[in-house]
């Protein structure tokens, strides 16, 4: 989608109190720029913002902040902040594997939600959860690294299992079946769409012990 096929974009991207347009100049005090010490939790691939947004109603003990690589995607979610008072969320612009450039050890938690699949066996390293994403994620992490994952794809939940277990991550849920397990659980976009259809939702919460 171009920015130009959403209607006022710019207007959006500029006016927004919810858009950061350099986020690297709070690199290492987000904690300054959300005016407290409560954990920053980050969600990376956004989207349009249902669980962003949601999580960041629903726990205003918590910090988050939207990670979405496309602007003319995140604007849907400026969109849907516009009317909201939230002082507990901000939304920024940047591809994930350059996040480091962004966070230093200041991340308690990453939601990967419906990231891209990427099916073909060629493309397997766009994945977000491809051991060099995982080495950016490290630098972003405060303590320990935590990453809680929902998915309808198969092949994106086992790469992502073996993944992460190889990298040292070991597992404190995981649910072949999330609307059927009773955990808490906001729906993204994807997540509606493809849930109404049937398909089983893929959840994991997985954990690193670092110090
Ligand atoms: N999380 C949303 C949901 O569940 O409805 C959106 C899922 S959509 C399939 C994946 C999103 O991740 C897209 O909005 C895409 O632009 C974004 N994305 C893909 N690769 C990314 C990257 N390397 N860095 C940041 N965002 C990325």
């Amino acid at each position: 989608m171009r920015l130009r096929n959403v209607k006022n974009a710019d207007v959006i991207l500029e006016s927004s109190k919810y858009y950061l347009k350099e986020p690297n100049l709070y690199k290492g005090n987000f904690d300054r720029l959300f005016g407290n010490k409560n954990n920053i939790m980050l969600e990376v691939g956004m989207g349009k913002g249902d669980f962003l947004i949601g999580m960041a109603e629903m726990h205003p003990e918590l910090n988050f902040i939207g990670v979405e690589k496309y602007e003319s995607v995140l604007v849907r979610a400026l969109q849907k902040l516009e009317n909201k008072k939230l002082n507990n969320v901000y939304v920024i612009s940047k591809d994930a594997i350059k996040l480091n450039e962004i966070f230093d050890n200041e991340i308690d938690t990453i939601f990967l939600n419906f990231s891209d699949p990427w099916p073909k066996k060629k493309h397997y390293k766009r994945r977000l959860t491809y051991r060099d994403f995982l080495s950016v994620y490290e630098k972003c992490f405060k303590s320990d690294s935590h990453i809680i994952l929902k998915t309808d794809n198969d092949g994106l939940f086992e790469s992502s299992l073996v993944e992460l277990s190889n990298f040292g991550y070991v597992f404190d849920q995981i649910s072949l079946d999330l609307w059927g397990s009773g955990l808490e659980n906001i729906k993204t976009e994807y997540e509606s769409k493809f849930g109404n259809q049937g398909f089983k939702i893929k959840y994991l919460n997985a954990f690193k012990k670092n110090r």
